[in-house]
């Protein structure tokens, strides 16, 4: 069975977040039927106050990225830049190989000559 990224309403906030392919076929694997139905910045905020932590201790960011505010659970010191959780996760995938390096400015400079 194949899957592919879906895309899902937060319950909590209405924000559409992506329920990726990945997380489908984990979500088949462990035979959970029910999808997400928070958003992942929700899902961690739940979990915080499931774990008894102040959700309070959240900073309000924007992501250094897309510019999506998201909460995370830590000052940031303003050294780092912070993202949201989707662009986070796209930060560790790597790039897709087979790409050619564009010709730079100057090999088509002297090209002329
Ligand atoms: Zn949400
Ligand atoms: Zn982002």
């Amino acid at each position: 069975m194949k899957f592919e990224d879906k895309s899902l309403s937060c319950v909590d906030c209405s924000e559409i977040f992506i329920f990726a392919a990945g997380e489908q076929q984990f979500f088949a694997e462990k035979k959970l039927t029910n999808v997400p139905r928070r958003c992942p910045t929700c899902r961690v905020n739940r979990r915080l106050i499931r774990d008894g932590k102040d959700t309070g201790q959240c900073t309000d960011v924007k992501c250094e990225k897309c510019g999506t505010s998201t909460r995370v659970p830590f000052k940031p010191t303003g050294r780092k830049p912070v993202y949201c959780i989707p662009c986070f996760k796209s930060q560790s995938v790597p790039v897709a190989a087979g790409d050619s390096a564009p010709p730079t400015e100057a090999t088509i400079f002297h090209d002329g000559e």
